[in-house]
C-alpha cells in the first residue's frame, strides 16, 4: 500500500510544473517539499484508488523551504515574485505560461516558521524562522494537513497525519485548546474538512471545538464566510451542522431557534431546522451555483420561528414568513461580508422561495422575462428541494416540478420569445415604424412581447410591424 501511495505521488504530484520549484531551491543548495493541502488531497486520492484515472483536481501546491525569504528571491531572480506575504516568511513564484492554453502559475513558497504567541487570537505577535521540516509541521492545524513531500516521493508525517487519512479523522495538531485558542478559525476549518472530506472529528478535539466556540466571535468575518461557504457545499455538511449547530450558532446565531421548532402542519414532517438541513442536502446545485444555492436553501425558512402562530385549530402558520426570512439573511450576510453577488443571489431566492409555479408557458416565460431564466431555473430548484424536504411530497408535486423544468428548457432550446431580446423586432425598428423616441418605445416592445407571449401575434419582424399599427 505504501508503495502504491509513494508510486501515485511520485507520478502524479512530481511530474507537475511546480516541481521546478523544488529542483531550483535544491540546485541552489536548499531544502524544499511540497506541503500541506496538496499531500492530503493528493493521499486521499490514492487511497481511494482515483489517481489510476488521472489527476485529481487537487487546490493550490504550496512549497515550504529552509531558504529565508530573501534566499528565495535570490533563487527565482530571474522569475516574476510577488511579496504579499513576506511578512509570514511568503514569497511566491510565478511560473511562466507554458504552452498556448497554460496560464502562469503562482506558488507560495514559504521559509520554515513558527508562529510565536497570539496575544489577539488571530495573528501571531511574532513569527520564528527555522530550520527543520519537521518544526514548521508542528504549527499547522491539523494531522491530515501536517505533511510534507520531498523531490523523491517521501512523505514527511510527524504526526500521523496517513493514519488518521486511513481512518477518516481530524485531529488537531498538538494540544486543540491550545491551537483553537491561537487561532478559533480553525474551529470552522475541522468543521468545513469533516463536511468536505466526510471525516469525523476526533473526540478530544470536538470537546476542544464546543469548549472554544465562543472564541469564532473575535475572527474576520471574511475568514468565517469563506470556511462557511466551502463547508455548505461538502458531501457530508449536512451531518456538520446537525451535531455542530451550537458552534455554527456563535457566528449566525439565527440557527439557534430553528432547532427543534416544531411546525405544527400536515405538511411539515420535520422540524426548521431539519427541514432546512434536508433542503440544502437535495437542492441541485451545478459548480457555478452551488456556493450560493446551498446558501439560499439552508436559510430559506430561517424567519419561520419568528413568525409562527397557532389556529384554533392547533395547526401551525408562518404568516409572512419569506420576506422575514429575506430581512434576517441580508442582516447575516452583511454580518459576514458577503460579496455583492452571493448576497444578491441568495436574499433573491429568499424572498422569492415561495413563487408559484403552474404548467403554463405564457406564465414562465413572463417569469423568464422578468427574473431571467437562469434566476427562475433556480428558484424552481430551491422549491422543489423545500417541497422534497418536508418529507411529505406527492408524487403528483414532484412531476409537476420536473414537467415545469422540463418546459423551461424547450422554451431555451427553441428560442421561443420571451424577452425584448428575443423579439423580432428591436427599438429601432419600432422608431422607424413612428413611435416617439423615449419611453414610448420601450412601452411599444413590451406590448409587443406581451402580444408574442399571449400568442396574439406571431414573433416575426412583418407581423409585428402590422400588429403595432394597430396598438
Ligand atoms: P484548501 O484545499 O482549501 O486550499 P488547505 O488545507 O490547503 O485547504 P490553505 O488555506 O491553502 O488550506 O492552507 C495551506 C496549509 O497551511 C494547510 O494545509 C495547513 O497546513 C496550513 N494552515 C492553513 N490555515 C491554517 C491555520 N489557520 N492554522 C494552522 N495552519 C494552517
Ligand atoms: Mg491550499
Amino acid at each position: 500500500m505504501r508503495k502504491t501511495i509513494k508510486e501515485s505521488i511520485m507520478k502524479n504530484l512530481l511530474m507537475r510544473r511546480e516541481r521546478e520549484i523544488l529542483d531550483r531551491l535544491h540546485a541552489a543548495g536548499y531544502e524544499g517539499y511540497f506541503v500541506g493541502g496538496c499531500i492530503r488531497d493528493i493521499l486521499i486520492a490514492a487511497r481511494r484508488g482515483i489517481l489510476a484515472e488521472g489527476m485529481p483536481p487537487i487546490g493550490d501546491i504550496d512549497v515550504a523551504t529552509n531558504a529565508s525569504p530573501q534566499q528565495v528571491q535570490e533563487v527565482f531572480a530571474s522569475y516574476q515574485v510577488v511579496l504579499t506575504g513576506l511578512k509570514h516568511g511568503t514569497v511566491t513564484v510565478v511560473l511562466p505560461a507554458e504552452g498556448a492554453p497554460s496560464r502562469p502559475i503562482p506558488v507560495e513558497v514559504t521559509t520554515y516558521r513558527s508562529d510565536g504567541s497570539y496575544s489577539d487570537r488571530r495573528h501571531p505577535d511574532s513569527v520564528t524562522f527555522l530550520s527543520c521540516i519537521a518544526e514548521d509541521l508542528a504549527r499547522r492545524d491539523f494531522t491530515i494537513n501536517a505533511m510534507a513531500c520531498d523531490v523523491s516521493g517521501n512523505v514527511v508525517d510527524c504526526f500521523g497525519g496517513q493514519g488518521d487519512i486511513d481512518a477518516k479523522i481530524i485531529r488537531a495538531v498538538g494540544d486543540p485548546n491550545k491551537r483553537f485558542q491561537e487561532d478559533a478559525l480553525r474551529i470552522m476549518r475541522a468543521l468545513r474538512f469533516a463536511a468536505v472530506l466526510g471525516f469525523a472529528i476526533e473526540p478530544d478535539t470536538e470537546t476542544a471545538i464546543f469548549e472554544n466556540k465562543h472564541l469564532l466571535q473575535d475572527v474576520s468575518a471574511e475568514r468565517i464566510f469563506m470556511e462557511l461557504k466551502k463547508l455548505l457545499t461538502g458531501k457530508n455538511a449536512g451531518n456538520v451542522i446537525r451535531r455542530y449547530v451550537d458552534v455554527l450558532g456563535v457566528v449566525i446565531p439565527e440557527l439557534l431557534p430553528m432547532k427543534g421548532f416544531e411546525q405544527h402542519n400536515s405538511y411539515h414532517r420535520y422540524d426548521v431546522l431539519e427541514h432546512c438541513i434536508r433542503a440544502m442536502e437535495l437542492v441541485r446545485t451545478t459548480p457555478e451555483n452551488a456556493g450560493y444555492m446551498k446558501l439560499a436553501a439552508l436559510f430559506h425558512d430561517i424567519g419561520k420561528p419568528g413568525t409562527y402562530s397557532m389556529d384554533g385549530k392547533g395547526i401551525g402558520h408562518f404568516y409572512g414568513h419569506p420576506k422575514k426570512s429575506e430581512e434576517l439573511v441580508r442582516a447575516i450576510l452583511l454580518r459576514l461580508s458577503a460579496d455583492k453577488r452571493t448576497m444578491e443571489r441568495v436574499v433573491g431566492l429568499v424572498k422569492r422561495h415561495d413563487l408559484l409555479f403552474e404548467r403554463d408557458e405564457r406564465l414562465l416565460k413572463k417569469w423568464m422575462n422578468r427574473l431571467s431564466p437562469e434566476v427562475l431555473l433556480e428558484i424552481l430548484e430551491i422549491k422543489l428541494a423545500d417541497n422534497l424536504a418536508t418529507g411529505n411530497m406527492s408524487a403528483e408535486l414532484e412531476a409537476k416540478f420536473i414537467d415545469i423544468r422540463q418546459m423551461i428548457a424547450e422554451i431555451l432550446v427553441q428560442e421561443q420569445c420571451f424577452s425584448r431580446k428575443t423579439l423580432a423586432v428591436s427599438g429601432n425598428d419600432v422608431l422607424a415604424a413612428g413611435v416617439k423616441p423615449g419611453p414610448a418605445v420601450g412601452a411599444a416592445l413590451d406590448k409587443l412581447l406581451d402580444a408574442v407571449i399571449e400568442g396574439a401575434c406571431e414573433n416575426e419582424r412583418e407581423a409585428l410591424l402590422r400588429y403595432l399599427q394597430g396598438i
